[in-house]
């Protein structure tokens, strides 16, 4: 007999069951509507894309990409990579022929793995017994490459803006407004707050920039469209009744000055180099403005003394900025500036934002979002303006659970208690009514004694028991039981939808 193995859910993954399930619908809902009202419609791109893809769109250097992205081979369903040794002979074989008919990529290193493959074959054979040889051999068979490398995706703006070019959205009536709901992928330590599969809920506005247009000329319309996309986020916010929320703004600037922001930056903290940790070293060289976004406790001192990137935003950016805050004034959004705030990658620009919320311990940060002109044209598109954000819909739910105290039963509108054949049909004729019109219904598959029936639907969570016995079956009376309060009346069936229809089904 097969040995019994439990299984489990990998770390960093878990099942999202009720009643939970339900507040991630509701959340979920919410964000359709809102996002709804401000013209976006929904994008629903694959979960695997190439590979290079997102270390395009994200940066090759960024941990997300060199470190935490779950990424494979494809192969064509004909083949795999063999298990013994012995079988790579014929292994090589099916791959020349997948490479004739188109199948398997036909590149130089393939090419070059099959020719020093069939070599070390060739002598092993000779002998039989010439282990290194096999094992040269097997080296060049795996390292065929059979298809190209996908992964999962660890964020979806780099989708969402080959989408834009691949369907040539930049036809469209612009802007373009896209919103998405999903799982990501990044190999991450697991904590509260952070997993390996987690969801996002995220915007883009994208907005393909005509020929020859002057782009200091659009500063203004730019910083309305940035304080329209943060305002939809904190409205949506509010619509869930999230709690602590926090918006921190900034400007990193754009290639023309941050360049020379990021010089100055690098040459104050080599003045500083001795007292800082390994990582913050190390990015003086790298990234200096990641050294801003530091959590090191003994660094804080000399980070606030470092010199602020307003001070330093050339005339656009620094027009761009006042028109951004003084948009999200006339919106009534409330903000903090804070000048640490960045964005490691090249291609952000301008408006960063980041959203926090209560209850979230260290992990706090709900959203993150900027402005990425020049993406979509580094993807191989025209030249597009773009502003986004993703939200961490697991965090959003822990925040929203941490204010509830675990309040969310899921709960019914109606138990249907019946005893007897006939009660059967009744109960289930109206069960199909009731459900028709929105409401919860538990109705149980065989009949129950009218009390072990009554402490099941107290158990659930029901409103109101409806009662179906011989008698009510006889007088067409129902019996309806108030579970609140115990209290009991009898009704028509008319008389009780009616009294049902006063009260809003719980689903609503
Ligand atoms: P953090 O600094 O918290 O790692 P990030 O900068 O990596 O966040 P983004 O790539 O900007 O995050 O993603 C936007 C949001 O997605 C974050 O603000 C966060 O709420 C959420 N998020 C990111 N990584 C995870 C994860 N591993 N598990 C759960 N939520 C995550
Ligand atoms: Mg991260």
């Amino acid at each position: 007999m097969a040995e019994k193995k439990k299984f489990q859910a990998i770390k960093g993954t878990r099942d999202l069951l009720p009643p939970e399930t339900e507040l991630w619908n509701r959340v979920e809902q919410t964000a359709r509507e809102v996002f709804g009202t401000f013209g976006f419609g929904e994008i629903r791109p694959p979960i695997f894309e190439p590979t290079e893809l997102f270390a395009r769109a994200v940066g090759a250097d960024t941990d997300v990409v060199s470190k935490e992205m779950y990424s494979f081979e494809d192969h064509p369903p004909e083949i795999a990579k063999p298990r013994l040794m012995g079988d790579y002979d014929g292994y090589v074989l099916v791959v020349n022929n997948l490479m004739a008919s188109g199948a398997v990529p036909k590149t130089k290193e393939n090419l070059r793995a099959i020719a020093q493959f069939e070599i070390f074959w060739r002598v092993f054979s000779e002998s039989h017994t010439d282990v290194d040889s096999l094992l040269k051999a097997a080296y060049y068979a795996r390292e065929i490459q059979l298809g190209p490398e996908v992964a999962l995706r660890p964020e979806a703006t780099a989708s969402v803006c080959r989408a834009y070019i691949e369907h040539g959205m930049h036809a469209l009536p612009q802007p373009v407004k896209l919103y998405y709901t999903g799982p990501m992928f990044r190999r991450e330590r697991p904590q509260k707050g952070r997993y390996r599969q987690f969801y996002q809920i995220g915007a883009e506005v994208l907005e393909m920039v005509p020929p020859n247009q002057d782009p200091a000329k659009n500063i203004g319309k730019d910083a309305a469209v940035d304080a329209e996309v943060i305002e939809m986020v904190m409205a949506f916010f509010a619509r869930l009744g999230l709690e602590g929320v926090k918006l921190e703004i900034n400007s990193i600037g754009d290639r023309e000055c941050r360049p020379k922001y990021v010089e100055l930056l690098r040459a104050e903290l080599l003045k500083v180099k001795d007292k800082l940790g390994p990582d913050s070293q190390r990015r003086i060289e790298t990234n200096p403005l990641r050294v801003l976004d530091s959590k090191l406790e003994s660094e804080q001192g000399i980070i606030a003394g470092l010199p602020k990137i307003a001070d330093h935003l050339c005339a656009n950016c620094a027009e761009q900025y006042a028109e951004v805050k003084r948009q999200l004034g006339m919106r009534g959004v409330a903000y903090a500036e804070n000048s640490r705030l960045v964005r490691g990658l090249d291609y952000y620009m301008r408006t960063t934002f980041e959203i926090t919320a209560r209850g979230l311990g260290s992990q706090n940060a709900v959203c993150g979002g900027g402005r990425y002109d020049g993406l979509v044209e580094l993807l191989g598109g025209p030249p597009t303006k773009g502003i986004g954000f993703a939200i961490g819909e697991d965090r959003l739910i822990l925040s929203l659970q941490e204010a509830e105290k675990g309040g969310t039963a899921q709960g019914r509108d109606v138990f249907v208690a019946w005893m007897g054949e006939k009660a059967q049909a009744t109960a289930i004729a109206a069960a199909q009514k009731l459900r028709a019109a929105g409401f919860r219904v538990e109705l149980p598959p065989v009949e129950q004694k009218f009390g072990k029936a009554l402490g099941q639907a107290d158990k659930l969570g029901a409103r109101y028991a409806l009662i179906l016995g011989d008698d009510e079956i006889a007088t067409g009376q129902w019996t309806v039981k108030t579970l609140a309060d115990g209290s009991q009346a009898k009704m028509s069936e008319a008389e009780f939808l009616e009294f049902l229809g006063k009260s809003k089904p719980l689903s609503s």
